[in-house]
């Protein structure tokens, strides 16, 4: 289980990825470093792209009485404005912003704050995701989390989409995917492909 590695009273930022496939637990895991942090006292602030309609515009973390709303933005830049008060800064759905939240991230843990990101490392073709691949290369910490596969109950990294779109944003219905492991995932292709 991830703990943070602080010094205290030394200002120094960085980032945590936490990752995986639909299923595996990478909110939850999100939501419990920022809960641990809220309940010290930290100023946390959590964001999410706006695409991302699952959660509702007011969805709460709460601890006691610590309140946490997850806000909803288009662009990755305007977290450095929305988050400059805040030492700890939650992303979830990181997988749907542009590239430009490499460098928000960046300057975000520069300057001296904890960023969480959580996000999906791949699509449901199994290609990685948006800005995941960077963000993991860049990060000081970075945590893979597995679902179980569906099929055979081994360790599952794939989310593999029950409905024929080929949109990469389908979003709302959980039930379309199920997360698969690789050989599964591999068996379904192949059979695709024949
Ligand atoms: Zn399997």
């Amino acid at each position: 289980m991830f703990l943070e590695h602080i010094t205290p009273g030394v200002d120094l930022g960085w980032i945590e990825v936490v990752t995986g496939s639909m299923f595996s637990g990478k909110t939850e895991e999100l939501l419990r470093r920022l809960r641990r942090a809220c309940f010290a006292h930290q100023k946390v602030m959590l964001f999410k792209p706006r695409i991302d309609t699952r959660y509702s515009a007011t969805n709460v973390v709460s601890h006691d009485s610590n309140e946490l709303s997850a806000m909803a933005i288009d662009e990755a830049y305007k977290i450095l404005d929305l988050s400059a008060d805040a030492q700890v800064i939650g992303i979830d759905e990181a997988q749907f912003f542009d590239v430009s939240l490499i460098d928000v991230c960046r300057n975000l843990a520069s300057s001296g704050k904890r960023v969480v990101v959580a996000g999906l490392d791949m699509d449901f073709r199994g290609e990685p995701f948006g800005p995941m691949p960077q963000l993991l290369a860049i990060a000081e910490f970075v945590d893979k989390v597995h679902a179980i596969c569906v099929k055979c109950g081994r360790p599952a990294q794939y989310s593999h989409r029950l409905t024929k779109s080929s949109d990469l944003v389908l979003l709302g219905e959980t039930d379309r995917y199920e997360p698969l492991c690789r050989h599964c995932f591999d068996g379904l292709t192949d059979n695709r492909n024949r």
